[in-house]
């Protein structure tokens, strides 16, 4: 299998090339240059197989050589066994149309854990077949850089640079990573805004002095294995709800739409899908581009949801791509006058494709709490912020009543513990897998927030190219 790239420049490269660039060197996003199927009877016989099993399946289509079905296995068998449920992404019944499908049994209570866990196991065995070593330097308003600290801690090969900003992640998610202390992680409290920690490392990878001595990769959600890790978890509820037979809806609180669009590729794979209900907050970037076909940036206001607070969607790209006929030159210039302009139409094809499986809702503060209320007062169930706007979003759909409705559950209520005891008057506990958190030595750094003094430090602990 080899991946192609959304802008139509780069070379085409195997899933291992793929899993280690991230970004296309054209600026575009990888996919796969078809989409592997699976036929009715493909997927009656996931019917009884646990998660690993399942996650076997849907992934060896997208590995090529990459990997042997039995490496495959190993890796999956690791990275999962880390999780808190057997069921790994266990569903629980809301009512008799609705579920959540709880994503946040890993080691960081957030749904990043699914993708990060694997992708670290990927990364270091990619790696030591190279014998190359990768600098990841990443940018963080909270769950990303906890789940990416966690899959790469102490593996051979990588060093982690995490930046996050000073005094604005919760006490939770700074704990998650701050005190993880082995030697190759490396955190980094900038004395500004999300905004600035995420300008500095755009910078560190445009620079071509900086960049050019390290082997740099970043960790966000463009990268391509990442996404295919989250197609398991759609075909493996799916299937449990009587898939092939009857197809299933799925309402995902959506940033920078890597969730979703795996939702979109386990439909292209043959799930049967009857909507992906694409739950927006007041950012609601992509509830505009899916409702009038208009994709324009508009200023990022804080909400009580940080994971969705992204008024451009990376992964956008991929969706355009392939519903403009896989045309790259088109897709290149199209993205060309976004950069350009901060806004840009969908074509007609965009459109009609996209409406023909998506849906969306924008999901204001008001809608978030009554929906943590209802799942408290109707089905008992405590849960975050982000997935309420799931639900609130998935309670305004129009889907036919039989079709069961998944919300996706994106984080642990624990994680946003205040958010919740405000909605709901219950303040969620912290699960027994996060242990002594509040009592374990924290480690980091505060710098600045600017170029020099962050380039400084990496510059004194990471490992140069070629070394
Ligand atoms: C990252 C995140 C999201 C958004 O996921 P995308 O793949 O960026 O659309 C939603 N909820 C939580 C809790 C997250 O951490």
């Amino acid at each position: 299998m080899q991946y192609v790239s959304t802008r139509g420049r780069a070379d085409a490269l195997d899933f291992e090339g793929a899993t280690l660039a991230g970004l296309a060197s054209d600026g575009g996003l990888y996919l796969p240059e078809r989409w592997p199927t699976f036929t009715a009877e493909d997927l009656s016989a996931m019917r009884g197989l646990s998660y690993v099993e399942t996650a076997v399946r849907v992934i060896l289509p997208f590995v090529g050589d990459s990997l042997s079905e039995d490496e495959l296995r190993d890796l999956c068998t690791q990275a999962y066994g880390r999780f808190a449920h057997a069921a790994v992404t266990p569903l629980v019944q809301l009512d008799h149309g609705h579920w959540l499908l709880e994503l946040f049994h890993g080691p960081t209570l957030a749904f990043k854990d699914v993708a990060l866990q694997l992708l670290g196991l990927l990364f270091e065995k990619f790696l030591s077949r190279r014998e190359t070593h990768l600098t990841i330097i990443g940018a963080t308003s909270g769950d990303t850089g906890s789940a990416a600290i966690d899959a790469v801690a102490g593996r051979a090969g990588i060093d982690i640079f995490m930046l996050h900003p000073a005094g604005r992640v919760s006490d939770v998610q700074r704990r998650q990573m701050t005190t993880v202390l082995a030697p190759n992680v490396h955190n980094i409290a900038i004395e500004g805004s999300f905004d600035d920690a995420q300008a500095l490392v755009k910078r560190a990878f445009n620079d071509p002095d900086f960049s050019s001595r390290y082997d740099l990769s970043a960790v966000n959600s463009i990268n391509w294995a990442r996404l295919v890790a989250q197609v398991v978890y759609y075909i493996y509820a799916g299937v449990r709800l009587g898939a092939p037979d009857r197809s299933v809806a799925f309402a995902v609180p959506t940033g920078n739409f890597g969730d979703v669009f795996a939702g979109y590729v386990a439909s292209r794979m043959g799930l049967p899908i009857e909507r992906l209900v694409v739950a927006t907050n007041v950012n609601d970037i992509l509830h505009r581009a899916l409702s009038e076909g208009d994709y324009s940036q508009g200023t990022v206001v804080p909400t009580a949801t940080p994971s969705m607070d992204i008024q451009v969607s990376s992964n956008f790209e991929r969706l355009l791509f392939d519903l403009n006929g896989r045309d790259g030159a088109a897709l290149a210039e199209q993205m060309k006058g976004f950069e350009q302009t901060r806004a840009m139409r969908l074509t007609n094809a965009q459109r009609d494709g996209a409406a023909a499986l998506f849906s969306s809702a924008r999901i204001d503060a008001d809608g978030m709490s009554r929906a943590m209320r209802w799942a408290y007062d109707a089905a008992g169930q405590i849960i975050d912020p982000h997935s309420a706007i799931g639900l609130a979003a998935a309670h305004t759909a129009a889907v036919d009543p039989s079709v069961p409705m998944v919300t996706l559950a994106t984080a642990h209520p624990a994680k946003f513990r205040d958010a919740v005891e405000r909605a709901t008057g219950v303040r969620p506990g912290l699960p027994s897998r996060t242990g002594d958190l509040f009592g374990r030595e924290e480690r980091y750094v505060t710098l600045p927030a600017t170029f020099e003094a962050v380039t400084y430090y990496i510059a004194g602990h990471a490992v140069k190219r070629g070394s």
